[in-house]
């Protein structure tokens, strides 16, 4: 396995919509071994998600994963998982404030509105069809790697623009406050 270089905001990749995968070209040795490395570069950098574009493939492969997050404390655990060709249908009105940092925007928060209840849709790494629905902070999560296989970015999506702050202001003044509303998301949905 390889750790891959991270893409960052101002790079074209980031912007573009990624290419769907037939189910031959997911389950290609060549293929595999790219998943292996998103894995890879995902825990490497502490990530909660790595999607494609992150590493400069511009195709439609996301990881999630939170295990204790150091990046993100506040966050349940997320078993490892592979989405492939994703589509995410949201199942509420309801949008809960979700301070939000990326990989690929170093040193940088903001508040984005993301719905509390969504149903996923996608191929497993090995081209099995799942669906689920998904809650609470973690149905967040999900939105923000989605986004990265269709060329947005979380800061394309922040209402509040004054919310934008380096990860030192966050923790300073922005912290307390954001983990009492996310305690009380992920204790309303168990996620
Ligand atoms: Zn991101």
């Amino acid at each position: 396995m390889t750790l891959r270089k991270i893409a960052h905001l101002g790079h074209p990749i980031l912007r573009q919509t990624a290419r769907t995968l037939t189910r031959d070209e997911l389950l290609a040795p060549e293929t595999q071994r790219f998943i292996d490395d998103l894995v890879e570069t995902m825990r490497d950098a502490n990530g909660a998600g790595l999607a494609a574009p992150q590493v400069y493939e511009s195709v439609m492969i996301c990881a999630l994963e939170v295990k204790k997050n150091p990046r993100y404390p506040y966050k349940p655990d997320i078993p490892l998982t592979i989405a492939v060709n994703p589509v995410i249908e949201l199942l509420t009105d309801e949008r809960f404030d979700n301070y939000e940092g990326c990989l690929s925007v170093p040193n940088f928060r903001g508040l984005v509105p993301r719905a509390t209840e969504i149903k996923v849709s996608y191929l497993d790494r090995h081209g099995n069809a799942v669906a689920h629905e998904v809650r609470g902070l973690t149905a967040g999560t999900w939105q923000h790697e989605v986004d990265h296989l269709f060329g947005k970015v979380f800061v394309d999506r922040v209402v509040d623009l004054t919310s934008f702050c380096t990860w030192a202001e966050f923790e300073r003044y922005q912290m307390a406050g954001f983990v009492e509303r996310a305690k009380a998301l992920v204790a309303r949905y168990g996620s």
